[in-house]
């Protein structure tokens, strides 16, 4: 039975490390017919940002995989926010000192603050375990009573985690193999403050259990976690869950790990939704840089995973399917601004016109008052060189308004000493189709250039300036046809006269 979670901090937005983390977990319970949980991990009370929850929440059902338990859904192992499961923790806490995995520690941070110096002045780094352990201001030395006294004369605590000596770790990851690791390394970290909140470790690994999580996938930063939580749920005497760390997610120049803030250096989101920070500072979002959900998901998909083949365009369900934990990469995996354009001009293509018109109409001031179903025409001729619903007018606005000047270098090119006797020909015979259509405009004015032997691009490019003002956009018969007789005749006339 595969349950898998997510566990955001919400100390800000999502960037795309989050969301590709989640994207993973998402596809590996999908594939494995198992549950998505959503879990808010909120117990660090100075990093709680406003709005961040709302925003994973949003971001999550924007890219198109919502979780199936979580906050205020399936809520069967609720709650799913940390700071409303605060009463559960310290009982955890209290029993691995009860079977003397933990013990209270009363150093202050100037005590430790001076240990520390005083390992570095000797060039050596302070870790706190068994090599200084008694050393220190905590209750291994102490009796029972004292230990008592301290904690009801106020005296500030916190649970520190007894890690083992001289013990070699056999640790599993599903993408990175094999892991060893030295316990002589570990720091006996902190499981529980006196403010009565548990720390990061203590918390994960309680809900992991009680939300009976099976498989754990994160991103790599944890790694360094792994042998403390394996050790975690030793104590317990729990069965641990499999663990997977992501690899990291690269700048594009392949160097140093993407930041939140390279956004802004790259101009290119890194963020799924714009988000406004309480301070009213904005980063930008693909979904507001029009890109699309299928490209967003398809491109997260590719950074540290691929299907071993040549194939690149996945949806959602495709990637369900083909999706493997073993074909995650350990190597970091470099992001790509261009490639993410790439995914958006393919999936422009794959829209609904109708949807992308709409679209077009509300962000158009100049489409106000035009037909829909017009606009939805012009759409279907325009997408295949549109990435963003921002190129189509730059595509398109001759379909809407007749050009009010001509590309200079264009009009050099098309107009000759014989393109007004031609154009005049060309108008006339327009003028003359009672049937306005596209196979008709084409089979009259292609049938007059074959009858008398004229170069079609003498004819093609001025009418394509007339039209346009300038020399590309889509076929001209369909660009007469969908602006109609009157105006190509209107259009003719302003380029002869
Ligand atoms: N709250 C942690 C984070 O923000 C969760 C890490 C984990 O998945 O164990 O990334």
């Amino acid at each position: 039975n595969v349950r898998v979670r997510f566990a955001p901090s919400p100390t800000g937005p999502l960037h795309i490390g989050g969301v590709r983390t989640a994207l993973f977990n998402y596809l590996f319970a999908k594939k494995h017919n198992g549950t998505f949980v959503l879990r808010i991990e909120d117990t660090d009370q100075n990093r709680y940002v406003e709005g961040a929850e709302q925003y994973i929440i949003d971001a999550l059902n924007w890219c198109g995989f919502p979780f199936d338990e979580g906050p205020n859904i399936n809520e069967k192992f609720g709650p799913y926010r940390q700071s409303e499961r605060k009463h559960l923790y310290k009982q955890y806490a209290d029993e691995l000192i009860a079977s003397g995995n933990a013990y209270y520690a009363f150093d202050t941070a100037d005590e430790l603050d001076k240990h520390r110096k005083d390992h570095e002045a000797n060039g050596k780094t302070f870790i706190y375990n068994w090599h200084n352990r008694l050393k220190l201001n905590n209750s291994l030395s102490l009796s029972a009573e004292e230990v008592q006294n301290k904690i009801e004369t106020g005296e500030d605590y916190v649970i520190r985690f007894k890690s083992p000596q001289d013990e070699t770790l056999h640790l599993k990851d599903i993408i990175r193999g094999d892991i060893k690791i030295d316990t002589n390394i570990l720091d006996d970290k902190v499981l529980f403050k006196s403010d009565g909140m548990p720390t990061y470790h203590l918390a994960n690994i309680v809900d992991d259990h009680l939300m009976e999580i099976s498989h754990v996938i994160r991103g790599e930063e944890w790694l360094p976690s792994l042998a403390l939580h394996v050790l975690l749920y030793r104590a317990f005497n729990w069965e641990a869950p499999e663990f997977a760390h992501l690899p990291l997610i690269l700048k594009p120049t392949g160097k140093g790990k993407l930041s939140k803030r390279d956004g802004d250096k790259l101009g290119f989101p890194v963020f799924p939704l714009e988000w406004k920070s309480p301070e009213g500072d904005i980063s930008r979002g693909y979904k507001e840089d029009g890109y699309f959900p299928e490209a967003v998901v398809n491109f997260l998909a590719f950074l540290g995973w691929n299907p071993g083949t040549e194939q690149e365009l996945f949806n959602l369900q495709e990637l369900v399917e083909a999706f493997n934990l073993n074909k995650v990469n350990k190597a970091g995996a470099r992001f790509d601004p261009d490639k993410t354009k790439w995914f958006n001009h393919h999936y422009m293509q794959e829209q609904d016109n109708l949807k992308l018109a709409e679209a077009f109409k509300n962000h158009q001031e100049e489409l106000k008052t035009i037909d829909v179903n017009y606009i939805e025409m012009v759409v279907s001729l325009v997408k295949e060189r549109a990435t963003f619903i921002n190129d189509f007018w730059g595509l398109s606005h001759f379909f809407f308004t007749s050009p009010s000047n001509y590309d200079e270098k264009a009009f050099k090119k098309a107009i000759k000493d014989d393109t007004v006797e031609i154009l005049t020909k060309v108008k006339s015979i327009i003028t003359h189709i009672d049937d306005f259509t596209v196979n008709a405009l084409q089979t009259d004015i292609k049938g007059w250039i074959t009858d008398n032997n004229i170069g079609f691009g003498k004819i093609m490019m001025p009418l394509r300036l007339a039209l346009v003002g300038a020399l590309q956009g889509p076929d001209v018969f369909e660009i007469m046809f969908l602006i109609g007789k009157n105006e190509t005749v209107k259009r003719i006339d302003n380029l002869i006269e």
